[in-house]
């Protein structure tokens, strides 16, 4: 088994909030991306085809602005068996903002063999839509659901986000009604945080917008998080909730430690003990690769104590958490810290220590605590 992950760059603007690694284009250079991608997978060793893919995820930036024409040649040269399109066992996820879902996408997406589509809906409010840069407004959010359920593509995963300043009077619960009436197989929730040299931190920073309100991270986390489990939606990790058989495959994988190939500018690839990234904007990537160099920015190889709590903040992340003899003897835990439990920050669920919703909230500062616990057991 083997995961692949696909950087897609490109964006047609920056949204308010984001610090991700994107370039910001009016026309999208496919064919300089799709070559450069091509000859960097040729210089993967072990190729990923070799070892046989169970995921392929295209993330971004935006990747539902590449042509499908370029989706079909990357998949193809990823993995050119014959189960390459349509393998129904094989999970293939597409980011795509809404408003390029139309119903030909959506068509050539299925047919090139994407079974699995993650939409940045964010928000079903135009105001709020608006205040994030984003492209797109609510229609096309249901509108977009609908094309790709017309194609076929039904594993359809919603991303919002929550915690947003006091002054935009964000109707959390109207949002969360809006998108639950669309039935998606998925959900991913991320609070809005302030990331350095961004459109939002600019606006605060000059007293145009006011900082998000804790309080109201806090309830909207905890809100969303009792309206999805009565609606049968599992909160298997911290920021996502799926149908059941619906969590994703690829970012489990993650969570569980497991190797992964990163193609494209600012992709990580890990091998379970290495991890490597590459030049993190385009034109260098590109470049870098066009001249045969490698484009690779550095490398960190964890030592076994970061392996082990790495393990630990992985797992606390998910539904399943970790068990008291976490990653070796040196961090067992021999029982479960009695203050944290009584917080309700923890649970014991048999040898299993687990966050709840609460203790999601506070994940970081958690996993701190309990990792100088264990190294003083
Ligand atoms: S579409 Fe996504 S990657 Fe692009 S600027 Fe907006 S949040 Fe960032």
């Amino acid at each position: 088994m083997q995961h692949l992950y696909v950087h897609v760059p490109f964006c047609v603007r920056r949204c308010s909030y984001c610090d991700f690694s994107i370039a910001v284009r009016k026309r999208i250079p496919a064919n300089d991306y799709v070559n450069a991608v091509l000859k960097e997978l040729g210089t993967a060793n072990p190729a990923p085809a070799a070892r046989g893919l169970d995921t392929i995820y295209f993330g971004g930036g935006t990747p539902s602005l590449l042509p499908p024409e370029a989706i079909v040649t990357i998949l193809s040269a990823a993995d050119p068996g014959p189960t390459a399109r349509g393998d129904r066992d094989r999970e293939v996820t597409l980011e795509a903002n809404p408003e390029d879902v139309t119903p030909d996408n959506a068509r050539a997406w299925h047919a090139a063999g994407i079974n699995r589509v993650s939409l940045g809906a964010q928000s079903f409010d135009d105001g709020v839509l608006k205040w994030m840069h984003r492209s797109h407004d609510a229609a096309r959010i249901g509108a977009a659901v609908h094309a790709l359920r017309g194609a076929g593509i039904d594993n359809i995963s919603l991303d919002l986000i929550f915690g947003l300043p006091n002054e935009l009077e964000r109707d959390w619960e109207h949002d969360l009604d809006m998108a639950l009436a669309l039935r998606p197989t998925h959900l991913s929730l991320y609070g809005l945080t302030i990331e350095p040299r961004t459109p939002l931190e600019r606006w605060i920073s000059r007293g145009a917008t006011a900082a998000p309100d804790d309080q109201r991270y806090a309830d909207e986390y905890l809100d969303a998080n009792r309206r999805l489990t009565t609606e049968n939606y599992e909160f298997y990790e911290v920021s996502n909730a799926s149908l059941p058989g619906y969590r994703s495959r690829h970012n489990s994988a993650y969570w569980a430690g497991k190797p992964y190939v990163g193609l494209g500018p600012a992709a990580h690839s890990f091998d379970g003990r290495t991890r490597r990234w590459n030049l993190r904007a385009w034109e260098a990537y590109r470049r870098a690769v066009a001249e045969g160099r490698s484009p690779l920015e550095s490398e960190e190889t964890l030592t076994d104590e970061q392996r082990e709590i790495e393990a630990i903040y992985l797992g606390l992340r998910t539904v399943e958490g970790v068990p008291f003899a976490a990653a070796s003897p040196r961090r067992r835990l021999t029982s479960p810290p009695p203050h944290l439990a009584a917080q309700g920050w923890i649970q014991v669920t048999g040898d299993r220590l687990k966050c709840t919703p609460e203790g999601w909230l506070r994940l970081d500062s958690l996993v701190n605590e309990l990792t100088m616990q264990t190294e003083t057991q």
